[in-house]
């Protein structure tokens, strides 16, 4: 009788290590509620898995391709476009639209949701995307991210509109975020706790590498466009002198690394703590951080982990929202670090 498993020996196999689990493996195991299904989550984010293959495969090529540089359009943020904004805008589109799944998208790159149906009861998830963040790092060859957002349509079955995409933060069901590094990363949160996986590109699977992820209760980072300084109120300033100040107690002074990429700067701070500013102006005090695309879904993912997302007043995720593009001040990290920023910006320090 030939031996059905050939030549591999048993004793030395059972060493090797377990085989890494799939994000499907993974949400079957640990999510034990989800609205609408655990098997709708996992559709949903093996669809912004597949995103972030198609835009890790375009970004590696990205000094190849001729689609580097500004298209000479400005999107509705007023800034200028650059063609891998539009191409991954359009990954998005591409790739949810089909999956059944969804009923509608909003982008940072889209002046209007684009609607896709009235909602069925399997399809009425409503996602919400930065499909490139730090795009201006492309042409550096730099870290970039996307971010997404999901929500429920409040009511299946009529045609959702513009309102229905407008909501609070503590209404989204899951975030997280794809993170194009030295290696492809995908992290969500689905209320219960923060996962990673890391996409292996050899096999096209992505694989948990980061399981149950918590930010440290404070860090040693800081990053923030100090270039910026001089726009910030008194109190903001102040915090940054603290954060410069000799103190072995407190770990300081805290060291900057700001990479002009949001998603990378959180990445960092979730994984070794520390804080990401970009507070309110005084010729800007709405700042620069979209509420729907970028703040709400990684204060979900922050708070999450065990950190805390504020606008120097208050919690982001309870920032009541008003339209589709709206911006709004972010302080983002280690639940200390991000506290005694508070302080100093409401001048209590
Ligand atoms: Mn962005
Ligand atoms: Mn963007």
């Amino acid at each position: 009788m030939p031996d059905p498993i050939g030549d591999v020996d048993i004793a030395s196999a059972s060493d090797m290590p377990q085989h890494a689990a799939t994000i499907n493996q993974v949400v079957g195991t640990y999510q034990t509620t989800f609205p609408g299904g655990t098997a709708a989550l996992s559709g949903l984010l093996t669809q912004i898995g597949l995103v972030g293959k198609c835009l890790a495969h375009d970004l590696r090529r990205a000094g190849l391709l001729n689609i580097l540089g500004s298209t000479g359009a400005t999107n509705v943020q007023g800034e200028v476009v650059k063609k891998l904004d539009e191409i991954a805008n359009a990954t998005f589109v591409r790739v949810l639209r089909p999956s059944g799944l969804v009923c509608a998208l909003a982008s940072e790159e889209m002046a209007r949701p684009l609607i896709l149906s009235d909602g069925t009861t399997s399809g009425s998830y409503m996602v919400l995307f930065d499909p490139l963040d730090g795009s201006s790092n492309t042409d550096v060859n730099m870290p970039l991210g996307s971010v997404f957002s999901i929500v429920m349509h409040r009511q299946a079955g009529r045609r959702p509109d513009e309102g229905d995409l407008v909501r609070k933060g503590t209404e989204q069901i899951a975030a997280g975020y794809l993170f194009f590094g030295a290696s492809t990363i995908l992290v969500y949160t689905a209320g219960q706790g923060v996962r990673g996986f890391t996409l292996d590109p050899g096999i096209g699977e992505y694989l948990l590498s980061h399981e149950a992820i918590t930010i440290p209760a404070r860090g040693k980072v800081y990053a923030a466009n100090e270039g910026n300084a001089l726009k910030w109120s008194e109190g903001m300033r102040k915090y940054f002198d603290y954060l410069k100040v000799q103190d072995k107690a407190t770990g300081r002074p805290y060291s900057t690394r700001y990479s002009g990429c949001l998603v990378a700067d959180v990445h960092r701070m979730l994984l070794g703590g520390g804080i990401y500013l970009y507070p309110s102006e005084l010729d800007k005090p709405e700042g620069k951080i979209r509420l729907l695309y970028e703040a709400n879904p990684l204060a979900m993912v922050v708070e999450q982990a065990g950190g805390r997302a504020s606008t120097g007043t208050m919690r982001i995720l309870d920032v009541e929202a008003k339209t589709l593009h709206q911006r709004v001040p972010l302080i983002i990290g280690s639940r200390d670090d991000v506290i005694k920023a508070e302080e100093y910006i409401q001048g209590r320090a």
